[in-house]
C-alpha cells in the first residue's frame, strides 16, 4: 500500500514554513524542523525534542519525514555500504556509501531502473519504471548519512538511472543538498550517458557542479553498439556539448571510459580519445569493466592491457585517473546496481564469484 502522507524531505525551508504556519505554529519552527530533517537526518517526529508536541502531532497526521526507507543493508569488506531503498509505492533503488580516508562520498540513484539500454550495464538491462522525486533522491542521502559516523561531503549521481532524463527533479534535489544540507555544489558530480539538449540546459543554469560524460569509445561504430543513445547524439556532438559546458561553467569535466577487453581498449582508440579531448580542461577516468551478466559476454581487460591504454593516453598529454573499485563483494560497483529481488541478487553474486576466479 502506498502512503498518501506528504514527505517533508523534498521541501525547502520556505515550503516547510508554509506547512508549519498552516498548522498555526510560529514561523521560526520551520528552521528548527528543517535542521532536524536535513542537518541531523532525523527521520522521526518523536525525537525532535525542541518542537512542541502540538506541532509534532499536527505533522504526523498528514506528513512523513523521509519518503524512503531501508529494505536491505549490505556492508562490504572494504567499508562500502549498499542500501536497497524502498519508495512509498514499493519500488526500490540502490544507494551506496563510500568512506575514504580523507572524505566520505555517496552514490545516489536518479531513476527506478533506466531506459537507456546500455549493453554493459545491469541497470540498463533491468528496464525502467519511473523517475525519482527530489524527496526520494535527497532521502537516499539522508538514509546514508544516518549510517555514516562521518559527514558525507560528496555526492555522485552514478547510481541507477540517467540523471539528465530527470533533470527538473535532479536540479531541485541538488538545490536541497546545497541549501538545506549544506553541501558544496562543487562536490556534486552528475554522470550522464550524453543527452545533448539536457547538457546544454544544465550549462545554462551555471551551477558549479562537476559533469562527467560516459564516453566509452571515441568511435561512433563502437559507441553505437555499446550505447544506443549514440545513434541520436554521436561522439562529435556530445563531446562538443561537453566542451561548451566546460567553457560556460569554468569547471573541469570528466570523460568516463569503461574498458572492455578487445572492444574499446585498443590503442587506436586511446590515440583517437586523446585527440578528441585535446583542448578541453578535462580528466579521463578509466573504469575497468565490472562483471555484469550480459548476453555479449564482455570481459575486463587484463591489467597489462589497462596499463598500456593508460600509458598511451598519458604519452599524448592526457590527464588520466583510474576508478578505485569499491564494494565488489556486494555488487555495489559501477554498473552493478540493479535493485531487483533477492533472487536476482543471488544470481549476480554467483557470476561475481566466476569473475573472481578469472582474475
Ligand atoms: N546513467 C549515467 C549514470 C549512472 S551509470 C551514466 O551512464 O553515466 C554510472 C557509470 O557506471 C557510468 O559511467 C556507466 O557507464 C558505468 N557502468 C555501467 N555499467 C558498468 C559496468 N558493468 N562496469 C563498469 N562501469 C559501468
Ligand atoms: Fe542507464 Fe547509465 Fe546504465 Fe546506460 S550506463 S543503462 S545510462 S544507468
Amino acid at each position: 500500500m502506498s502512503d498518501a502522507r506528504r514527505s517533508l524531505v523534498g521541501q525547502s525551508t520556505p515550503e516547510i514554513l508554509e506547512v508549519v504556519t498552516g498548522l498555526g505554529e510560529s514561523p521560526y519552527r520551520a528552521k528548527q524542523l528543517a535542521s532536524w530533517i536535513y542537518g541531523r537526518a532525523e527521520p522521526e517526529f518523536d525525537r525532535m525534542g525542541n518542537l512542541p508536541s502540538s506541532l509534532r502531532q499536527g505533522l504526523v497526521a498528514d506528513h512523513v519525514v523521509n519518503p524512503v526507507t531501508i529494505a536491505d543493508h549490505q556492508v562490504s569488506s572494504d567499508g562500502t555500504e549498499k542500501l536497497l531503498v524502498k519508495m512509498g509505492d514499493g519500488e526500490v533503488c540502490e544507494a551506496v556509501l563510500m568512506p575514504y580516508r580523507d572524505r566520505v562520498s555517496c552514490c545516489l540513484s536518479s531513476q527506478i531502473g533506466c531506459p537507456m539500454g546500455c549493453t554493459f550495464c545491469a541497470t540498463g538491462l533491468g528496464g525502467f519504471a519511473r523517475n525519482l522525486t527530489p524527496g526520494e533522491i535527497v532521502g537516499q542521502y539522508l538514509l546514508l548519512q544516518r549510517l555514516s559516523e562521518r559527514r558525507i561531503g560528496h555526492v555522485v549521481f552514478m547510481g541507477m538511472g540517467e540523471p539528465l532524463l530527470n533533470l527538473d527533479h535532479l536540479v531541485k534535489a541538488m538545490a536541497l543538498l546545497h541549501e538545506e544540507v549544506g553541501l558544496s555544489y562543487r562536490h556534486i558530480t552528475v554522470s550522464t550517458v550524453g543527452m545533448v539538449p539536457q547538457i546544454r540546459k544544465l550549462a545554462e543554469l551555471k551551477l558549479p557542479i562537476h559533469l562527467a560524460l560516459s564516453l566509452h569509445s571515441p568511435f561512433d561504430a563502437v559507441r553505437d553498439e555499446l550505447m544506443p543513445v549514440n545513434r541520436k547524439w554521436p561522439v562529435e556532438e556530445v563531446v562538443g556539448a561537453l566542451r561548451d559546458y566546460q567553457r560556460a561553467t569554468g569547471r573541469k569535466v570528466t570523460f568516463e571510459y569503461l574498458l572492455i577487453d578487445g572492444v574499446n581498449d585498443l590503442l587506436d582508440q586511446a590515440v583517437a580519445l586523446a585527440r578528441l579531448t585535446r583542448g578541453i580542461k578535462c580528466i579521463i577516468n578509466l573504469i575497468p569493466f565490472n562483471y555484469v551478466d550480459t548476453p555479449n559476454r564482455f570481459k575486463r581487460p587484463k591489467s597489462e592491457r589497462i596499463r598500456r591504454f593508460r600509458a598511451k593516453l598519458e604519452s599524448l598529454g592526457a590527464t588520466v585517473t583510474q576508478r578505485v573499485e569499491r564494494g565488489h563483494d556486494i555488487a555495489a560497483a559501477c554498473g552493478q546496481l540493479a535493485g531487483k529481488s533477492q533472487g536476482r541478487l543471488a544470481r549476480r553474486s554467483q557470476v561475481l564469484d566466476l569473475q573472481q576466479a578469472q582474475r
